[in-house]
């Protein structure tokens, strides 16, 4: 790269995201920008780049994936990460999934103004660091105030019985359809829901997969109300009413406790989930680590500005989303406009 070339890149970055327009690069294969201003950029960034004789942004970086263009240049905002003390990573790991959410977050700072979950949402908004569980975890009662690990859905859980702004932005129905094949009566039950559970029962799912699975028809032998006669129904589950957000567990664990090994979730990460006719896509999700529900170790991937980030306790840092998605539990997706 000559001398002029270099003067060129000098240029403030937000000037040049006003001349050039949105990344070409496709989600998986963002370059390393993490900064709104090209200025404050180390010298090993700018090197990095050069501008073209039609005046384009040449990012010299090699792409993630190869196979994409390497031209191309990307503009990130608001990739500042909360961090949350290390106490229980259970808690901050569920904390951040949540917070991630702009909506929730902002419901949660609007709606409930004295709840010890409304405090750390400011906090969190306000961006201070980092920041301190402990008091929402007493206010949850005896069982999160203890130095032990716990479900991170079980501490959601207990979060979703404490806040109705929670509630509303991640409540759905789940519809069950009970037909009896002998007289045809149909019998529909309905009941609110805020964290759908998902049966893993092979080792390579993808999102979609896991929902065909939960919705799809099972047989059961049973009395019917209507004809009196025991005999096979056909039972359906179905999803409805869903807003803002979608929280979902794996059910990763069977009756023994007993984990299983090696799921490959994949492509989760760019995948669309049609769910109630809307259009959901991942945005944060928990890890666990380990083999127990109770012994092992929380973490959170939070995506911002198209980037993941892995938060664990107090450190977050910049990652790929991990291959398969790897030691994924929980996970909250968002309705796509
Ligand atoms: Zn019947």
């Amino acid at each position: 790269m000559d001398k002029s070339t270099y003067e060129h890149c000098q240029i403030a970055f937000s000037f040049l995201c006003l001349i050039l327009g949105p990344s070409q690069h496709t989600k998986h294969t963002e370059p390393f920008f993490a900064d709104p201003v090209y200025n404050p950029l180390p010298n090993n960034y700018k090197i990095n780049l050069e501008i073209n004789e039609v005046g384009q942004i040449m990012n010299l970086f090699e792409p993630i994936n190869h196979k994409a263009s390497n031209i191309s240049w990307r503009c990130n905002v608001d990739v500042y990460v909360v961090e949350i003390d290390g106490v229980s990573c259970y808690a901050n790991a569920s904390l951040q999934m949540i917070f991630n959410c702009h909506y929730i977050i902002n419901q949660l700072v609007q709606n409930e103004e004295h709840s010890a979950l409304t405090k750390l949402a400011k906090s969190y908004l306000s961006q201070q660091n980092p920041l301190n569980s402990i008091p929402l975890r007493r206010s949850l009662g005896q069982h999160f105030n203890h130095v032990q690990q716990q479900d991170a859905a079980e501490f959601i859980n207990a979060l979703l019985c404490h806040s109705d702004s929670l509630k509303n932005c991640l409540k759905h129905e789940l519809i069950s359809i009970l037909t009896c094949l002998n007289c045809y009566d149909v019998r529909t039950n309905k009941t609110p829901n805020y964290i759908l559970p998902l049966a893993v029962t092979e080792n390579k799912v993808t999102l979609n997969s896991l929902f065909n699975e939960f919705s799809k028809e099972i047989i059961l032998e049973i009395n019917c109300s209507n004809c009196r006669i025991t005999g096979n129904h056909s039972k359906v589950m179905n999803v409805s009413s869903t807003r803002q957000y979608l929280c979902i567990q794996l059910q990763l664990w069977n009756e023994l406790q007993e984990k299983m090994h090696n799921v490959s979730l994949i492509s989760l990460s760019t995948t669309s989930l049609k769910v109630d006719e809307k259009m959901y896509r991942i945005c944060s999700a928990i890890c666990h680590h380990g083999e127990s529900l109770h012994h092992g170790h929380y973490t959170s991937l939070i995506k911002k500005s198209n980037l993941w980030f892995r938060c664990n306790d107090l450190t977050s840092n910049k990652e790929r989303w991990p291959r398969g998605g790897k030691d994924i539990y929980m996970l909250i997706l968002e309705k796509q406009n």
